[in-house]
């Protein structure tokens, strides 16, 4: 039986952040096994590794306390605009893909987080794929290549570290000492659940991660200089790494994932212009594919201090919309890609202008891969068969 533990939330959370509260509480102490929060906002049930002493189970609740008092005190009501409802289109299927995926070996789980995938799979991803890379072409995108490290220096000027600590994944190797090497080639053994005996000290401090989005490798690439003809648009796919502690149980949410992206950078005009170009080109490819989804405002997944001050920035100015396709068998949504807006925050930050002198502004349109497979095996499962027509041709294509 696992330990769980309930808390009376100290105020009310609003609907419109209990997932997202959620989401953080497995985040705030390594005793949580699983949180939800109850559709009231009143109630947090915990699933904990173990039984605490009763020190321990109030510094714990004073910490869940601290996380949703800073979340949801004076929260306001975002504004939710709705560019595009097909939640309602006809799909074929209504269970949880996952079981299947996993005993017919088309996913198998090398660690948690961790997947590896099949021909099927595969080869869904890759009818995606096309459709992103003909809406590259539509707008002569520049194909890119970037790396799957990602420079510390660089994400620290973008304040990547003040956002988003809570799912950076971190790159090291030993510290160039022969003692350090020899004593690591005798001794290193994975010591389950806890991971590599190593001592601490025996890695290097930390000059890398593994790359949490793919734009920012093209913005540290244009960095400190003018942008030669004053705009550009760039793709690229990539791996992208983002820690989602507790949270990854299934392909919705993924330590490890592919990412393709559509870049632009140039004035506001033709930034915004190009992303609601995007969003009109693909609403007509989904349509062709049959996806049930719909396209709304939302707020990127900042850590706990910044979450109030930079969502309602993004609300205000609708930075970022999130198209989420319709998962039946949980009866709830999940986003598969977005449509960002940074203003100039990048080209600020990072020093990059146009001929009259004034920073860029950027935008992205981004897709994961892995999830746009999922929702839509949610939504048609995995007999091709009972896909919508132009997937399965283009499937056996
Ligand atoms: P974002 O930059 O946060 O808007 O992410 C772009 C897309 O990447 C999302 O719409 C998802 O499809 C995908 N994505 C983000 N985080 C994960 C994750 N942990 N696992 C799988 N896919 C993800
Ligand atoms: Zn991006």
């Amino acid at each position: 039986m696992p330990e769980t533990f309930e808390i009376k939330s100290a105020l009310d959370i609003p609907a419109h952040l209990v997932g997202q509260v959620q989401s953080k509480l497995a985040y705030v102490d390594e005793h949580i096994a699983a949180a939800s929060i109850s559709p009231d906002g009143q109630r947090i049930q915990l699933e904990l590794t173990g039984k605490l002493e009763s020190a321990e189970q109030q510094a714990l609740e004073a910490k869940v306390q601290s996380v949703v008092e800073e979340m949801a005190k004076g929260a306001v009501l975002p504004k939710v605009e709705i560019l595009e409802d097909h939640l309602v289109r006809p799909t074929t299927f209504d269970q949880d893909p996952m079981p299947e995926l996993l005993s017919s070996g088309e996913v198998s789980e090398e660690h948690t987080g961790i997947f590896s995938f099949g021909p099927l799979l595969t080869r869904l991803i890759e009818v995606f794929e096309r459709q992103f890379l003909a809406l590259a072409d539509e707008f002569g995108a520049k194909p890119h290549r970037f790396p799957t490290l990602i420079s510390a220096e660089k994400l620290g000027r973008v304040q990547y570290f003040r956002a988003f600590p809570h799912s950076l994944t971190f790159a090291t190797h030993l510290r160039p000492d022969l003692d350090v090497i020899n004593g690591f080639s005798q001794h290193a053994a994975y010591e389950a659940p806890n991971g590599l005996n190593t001592a601490p000290e025996s890695f290097s401090r930390i000059q890398a991660l593994l790359s949490p989005a793919v734009c920012y490798h093209l913005y540290f690439a244009l960095a400190d200089k003018p942008l030669p003809d004053g705009k550009l648009v760039a793709t690229a796919v990539g791996n992208c790494f983002r820690y989602e502690s507790s949270n990854m149980t299934t392909l919705e949410r993924m330590w490890n994932f592919t990412m393709r992206e559509i870049i632009f950078v140039g004035p506001a005009d033709f930034v915004l212009e190009n992303r609601e170009r995007a969003r009109q080109y693909l609403e007509k490819a989904f349509e062709h594919l049959g996806l049930a989804y719909r396209v709304e405002s939302a707020n990127d997944p900042f850590f706990v201090g910044e979450f109030r001050r930079q969502a309602a920035f993004q609300n205000a100015f609708q930075l970022k919309y999130e198209l989420r396709a319709q998962l039946p068998f949980k009866n709830s949504t999940l986003a598969v890609g977005s449509y960002n807006y940074h203003q100039d925050f990048f080209g600020r930050n990072l020093d990059i202008t146009l001929p009259d002198g004034k920073p860029v502004h950027t935008g992205c349109v981004a897709f994961g891969l892995e999830r746009m497979a999922f929702a839509f095996l949610a939504q048609f499962g995995l007999d091709p068969q009972r896909w919508p027509t132009p997937v399965r041709e283009a499937f056996n294509e």
